[in-house]
């Protein structure tokens, strides 16, 4: 396993960083305490998981609790004020079992906080890190503006940000330029949301970037093999593997959902994440897992959408799913019939 630096902070992470918001669909602890036990015995320190993850942190907490120093961990606060955020924190070292976070990551604001602002929440976090309760502080986004203007206040220790072989040259030149600034940039969605289904050539096209570190979300034993598997034989970036990207390249490219779900809720309960991408998801993965009766009452939601836009104003990537949601559901109703057949 290959060990990094994170930014300027004096954290030695993990190239290869476990995503930890599937393992709350672990539903027996036990199972996913073995999965965070393998992936830390085969070399992966560094954790990322989220206040918003319902009980993933909890989860952390019962795994690495007894060996607490020998892992890094990273959780994120989806507060707004510094009252929020104190309140958070408590919970969070609670849940973790732990006295301290060694990356406290704001979670995806609408703005960027700066000290001595009205919400509180910059001054809360450098609160929290000169009583030790965070050793360092950074924040996540979807919209390349303010993470811009999140590395350019040069106020946070890190950076998380989607990257992936799918991402525009606009966002590998973020990624350069917060590595140069000493930022630490932790790669999110380095499948897309599960558009790219192989892992191989998205390994080995985020290897090229010698401070980026990806956090692959892990939910299965096999998926940590994988993932394991790549680390310790690394792939080159091959003619097979730029083959592979290019062709995805041209199939997904542009504005397309990466199914991070920071639209929801919606109010005619659709499962935008994956509805407005059922087309990809049915070429891109084996379809039955869409197919089912359960996908078929979800899919059923669309019909009710009123157009209100609301899921529109929270897309960081300025997607209208009102206007994508019905060709999804056609080619969903279409692939369903094939299969009857
Ligand atoms: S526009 Fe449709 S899909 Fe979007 S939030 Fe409103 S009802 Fe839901
Ligand atoms: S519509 Fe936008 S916010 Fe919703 S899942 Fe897709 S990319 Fe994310």
């Amino acid at each position: 396993m290959e060990y990094v630096r994170l930014g300027s902070t004096d954290l030695m992470v993990s190239r290869t960083a476990f995503g930890a918001l599937p393992i709350q669909r672990v539903t027996d602890f036990d199972a996913a305490g073995k999965i965070l036990r393998s992936a830390y015995e085969g070399g992966i320190n560094f954790f990322d998981t989220a206040r918003m993850y319902s009980d993933s942190e909890e989860k952390l907490g019962l795994a690495f609790s007894e060996f607490r120093k020998d892992v890094i961990i990273a959780t994120k606060t989806g507060a707004r004020t510094g009252a929020d955020l104190r309140e958070q924190l408590e919970t969070s070292l609670r849940n973790l079992q732990t006295d301290y976070v060694d990356l406290y990551q704001l979670h995806n604001p609408s703005f960027v906080p700066v000290p001595g602002g009205e919400d509180g929440l910059y001054d809360a976090l450098a609160e929290a890190r000169a009583a030790g309760k965070v050793r360092h502080f950074g924040i996540t986004n979807h919209s390349r503006v303010l993470a811009t203007e999140a590395l350019e206040s040069g106020n946070y220790e890190s950076i998380q940000f989607p990257l992936s072989y799918l991402s525009g040259p606009d966002d590998e030149a973020f990624a350069i330029a917060c590595e140069k600034a000493g930022v630490g940039f932790i790669a999110m969605k380095a499948l897309s949301g599960g558009l790219i289904t192989n892992a191989r050539a998205a390994f080995a096209w985020l290897r090229r970037f010698e401070g980026v570190v990806p956090i692959w979300g892990i939910q299965r034993p096999e998926e940590l093999e994988e993932i394991l598997s790549l680390e310790a034989d690394e792939p080159d970036l091959d003619e097979a593997l730029m083959g592979t990207i290019e062709r995805d390249r041209v199939e997904l490219a542009g504005a397309f959902c990466r199914g991070c779900g920071y639209c929801l809720p919606c109010p005619a309960g659709i499962p935008i994440q994956n509805a407005n991408r059922m087309r990809e998801l049915l070429r891109r993965s084996p379809p039955a897992q869409w197919l089912t009766d359960e996908w078929a009452g979800l899919m059923a939601r669309i019909d009710d959408c009123t157009k209100c836009g609301a899921c529109g104003t929270r897309c960081p990537y300025d997607l209208k799913p009102w206007e994508t949601l019905p060709a999804n559901y056609a080619e969903w109703k279409e692939v369903k019939r094939s299969f009857a057949g």
